[in-house]
């Protein structure tokens, strides 16, 4: 046997030996996953024991340093692991921006003293991180952005305002974009800077979602203090930094919106529900071949991002071609909740009411919600304009 098959064989009775029986089963459920932070609290006794009994082993983080509160797993292994998490439906102990962006840009571009400062304050759940790129006047052209950082004495001073913060209102600290250098060309005078969302210079408010939810902030910056040594990668150097950590979240190592098999499988058997069967296929021939080609598709982007996975064991970081993996994955997933909506006809209509299932009401709103999956982490168009010059070499 292969030492990955060794590690695995291991990992897996020790999951089935240990994993609470009240979450196995619970991969797809928001409300057993868990992002820390100093405002959460555990759902349930078994969210917690499950959270302390993988930190413990370093599996919030797998594949991050032991010093850092990691696992110190190597690619293989840490993909190992994952499949067996997903096996026994596992949610993970821990999610969140500070996994998924800045804790692999901070590895990668951070200083030793940032890593040992931040790092394991992220692995053990105590401080929970949210993204500070976008403003009003600067979205797509993120290089625009205006919010400022002037230097004075022994601290930066912040002003200005971020929009579309996702989760600001639950998070503790911020990693944000700012302008330091007002007369530099625009990419030149970006300085990327970690800061404490808990100080009298920041305000926070929540706006609503045409889903109901409102996971969105606006964040206010009025005289907010940072110190300069939560400065990644130099002052006027940020936006280096800045797609650095588009890689990562573009990567999909974060929590993915890309529908699993086991999605699939349930639009099909909703379609021969909802629809009917003939010969033991769905009735409606267009439904059917609608959900052909997203398993085909699903199918693609799953083989896809395991060449990645495969690159990554050889030791190459991501780059641009994570647009790829994001543009693939957010239109895939609208395609699946369009799909449900057909399926689910006037059903689909539902907000709220008696006349509507709770699964009909949950996928209304994931359609709705899911809109946004092409706008995030750049544009549908955006990163078809990366792909096209950063990885296909076309020219501007
Ligand atoms: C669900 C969700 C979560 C988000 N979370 C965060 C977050 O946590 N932190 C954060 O900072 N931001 C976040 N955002 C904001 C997101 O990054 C921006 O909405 C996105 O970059 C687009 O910017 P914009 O909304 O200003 O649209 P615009 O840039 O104004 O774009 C409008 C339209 O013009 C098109 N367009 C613009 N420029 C070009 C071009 N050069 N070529 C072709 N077409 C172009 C776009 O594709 C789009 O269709 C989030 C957005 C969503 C929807």
């Amino acid at each position: 046997m292969s030492n990955i098959e060794v590690f695995r064989s291991e990992a897996r009775a020790w999951l089935e030996q240990n994993a609470p029986e009240e979450i196995r089963g619970k991969a797809g459920d928001p409300s057993w996953h868990y992002s820390g932070g100093r405002k959460a609290s555990f759902h349930h006794p078994a969210q917690e024991r499950w959270f302390a009994m993988m930190r413990e082993r370093g599996w919030t983080a797998p594949d991050w340093p032991v010093e850092y509160g990691g696992g110190g797993l190597g690619a293989q292994e840490a993909a190992a692991l994952k499949q067996e998490l997903a096996r026994l439906k596992l949610p993970p102990p821990l999610e969140g921006m500070g996994l998924s962006m800045i804790g692999p840009t901070l590895l990668q571009v951070g200083s030793p003293e940032q890593c040992r400062e931040h790092l394991p304050k992220i692995t053990s759940g105590q401080i929970r991180w949210c993204q500070g790129y976008s403003e009003p006047s600067a979205g797509s052209d993120l290089a625009s952005l205006q919010t400022s950082a002037r230097q004075v004495e022994d601290r930066f001073i912040i002003n200005g305002q971020k929009i579309w913060t996702s989760g600001a209102h639950l998070a503790d600290w911020i990693f944000m974009l700012t302008r330091t250098d007002s007369t530099a060309p625009k990419h030149l005078g970006i300085t990327f800077v970690l800061l404490d969302l808990d100080q009298p210079g920041v305000e926070v408010r929540q706006i609503q979602m045409i889903s109901g939810a409102s996971p969105f902030c606006e964040t206010f910056f009025r005289d907010a203090v940072a110190d300069p040594a939560n400065v990644i990668g130099g002052v006027n150097r940020g936006w280096t930094v800045a797609k650095v950590l588009l890689t990562h979240e573009r990567s999909g190592s974060g929590p993915g919106n890309r529908p699993g098999t086991s999605s699939i499988s349930r639009a099909l058997a909703a379609a021969r529900d909802k629809l009917g069967e003939q010969d033991g296929r769905v009735r409606d021939p267009i439904v059917r071949d609608k959900l052909a080609q997203l398993a085909m598709d699903q199918q693609c982007l799953q083989l896809t991002m395991q060449r990645s996975v495969d690159s990554r064991k050889a030791g190459e970081k991501p780059g641009p071609e994570t647009s790829i993996f994001k543009l693939c994955r957010s239109e895939v997933s609208q395609h699946h909740d369009e799909l449900m909506m057909t399926i689910n006809g006037p059903e689909a209509l539902g907000w709220e009411g008696d006349g509507f299932s709770e699964q009909e009401l949950t996928q209304t709103r994931a359609y709705l919600r899911g809109r946004g999956g092409t706008i995030a982490a750049g544009t549908s168009e955006i990163n078809l304009n990366i792909i096209a010059k950063r990885v296909l070499g076309l020219p501007d």
